[in-house]
């Protein structure tokens, strides 16, 4: 009987990017033994020093075309607004056969932005783990990070079903569940699932900071009646939420079209004293609670599993 196939994957991985998802993608690559080399890309040197600290990577690069050099496979892991010119400097330096892929949160941009730079010969198939912190740098990622989530790959239509289902294989290594979408419906759904509720955030912390009546210590002191919970989500890293808006205008501005009708109909109900209205609808929501929780994309523990001596 012949002994089982322990080779890597990939010989040669480029993460360019070592951020929150680059170093959580090379720590859990490193746990499944994905890779024969880990090579990662930052701009800054502080970036990488951090990165060489922690050891995630096999060798760390301030120079895209000498990361890329010899990769099976180029992960594009930094801002989405940063694609485009990431995309043409290193374009010329991928090698035949090999796989280019992204985490961006978005995805018909990266089709536009990132697919004209692909030469002949190389597999372009965007995607996008729905797996995250609202912290960032490359001290931030651990390998759990895409364990049971799942990750939304969008191929362009005559994409090779061979590099398709390698990059399929790839992610269910890393511990995710993948779907496969257009990149215009990826964008839809992203943006009332996450999209939507990170504007939501944005949008109260900033009100609740600009209040005159109610001073920034009292909000602080009792946020734990609501409050606290967006401020988790308002912490996110604003550059990349900037690009996130910038990208997928047309989507969230659908969605946000229809949240202000809602918004507008429980408005009424308050007004009218409507209850049954308001209690329809906090039922109906509920449910979907409940919904996540079974599908184990959240815990079921009081407080979202926060220690028992806080309150609500
Ligand atoms: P992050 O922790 O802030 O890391 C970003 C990385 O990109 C760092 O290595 C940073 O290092 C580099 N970088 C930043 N700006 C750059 C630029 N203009 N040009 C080149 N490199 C740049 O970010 P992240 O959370 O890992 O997010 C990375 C990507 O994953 C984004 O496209 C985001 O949409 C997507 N994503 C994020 C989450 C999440 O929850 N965080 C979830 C799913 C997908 P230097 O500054 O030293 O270059």
């Amino acid at each position: 009987m012949s002994a089982p196939d322990s080779s890597p994957l990939f010989g040669n991985v480029a993460l360019i990017g070592i951020g929150l998802i680059g170093s959580s993608m090379a720590h859990a690559m490193r746990r499944a033994n994905l890779a024969g080399h880990i090579a990662g890309y930052a701009r800054r040197p502080e970036t990488r020093a951090v990165a060489e600290k922690i050891g995630f990577a096999d060798s760390l690069h301030g120079d895209l075309a000498e990361c890329v050099k010899n990769a099976d496979l180029v992960v594009l892991a930094t801002p989405v607004g940063s694609f485009a010119e990431i995309a043409s400097e290193l374009g010329p330096h991928l090698k035949r056969g090999a796989i280019i892929t992204d985490v961006g949160s978005v995805k018909m941009a990266v089709v536009r932005d990132v697919g004209p730079f692909v030469p002949e010969g190389v597999h372009f198939i965007p995607g996008h783990p729905i797996a995250g912190t609202e912290q960032s740098g490359p001290d931030s990622g651990f390998a759990e990070l895409f364990d049971g989530r799942w990750c939304i790959l969008t191929p362009p239509p005559g994409t090779d079903v061979d590099a398709v289902a390698k990059l399929k294989t790839y992610w269910e290594k890393l511990g995710s569940n993948v779907e496969v979408m257009e990149p215009k419906h990826h964008d839809l759904v992203l943006a009332i699932v996450s999209h939507l509720p990170h504007l939501i955030a944005y949008n109260i912390v900033g009100t609740a900071a600009d209040l005159e009546t109610v001073t920034q210590s009292e909000v602080i002191k009792f946020s734990a009646s609501g409050f606290r919970d967006f401020t988790r989500i308002a912490a996110s890293d604003p550059t990349m939420w900037r690009d996130i808006f910038l990208n997928n205008r047309d989507a969230v501005l659908e969605m946000l079209g229809r949240f202000n009708e809602d918004l507008a109909a429980l408005q009424r109900a308050i007004r009218w004293g409507d209850g049954d209205a308001l209690f329809n609808l906090f039922t109906r929501t509920r449910a979907i609670r409940r919904s996540i929780v079974e599908a184990g994309q959240d815990t079921a523990a009081p407080n979202f599993g926060r220690s028992g001596k806080e309150k609500n």
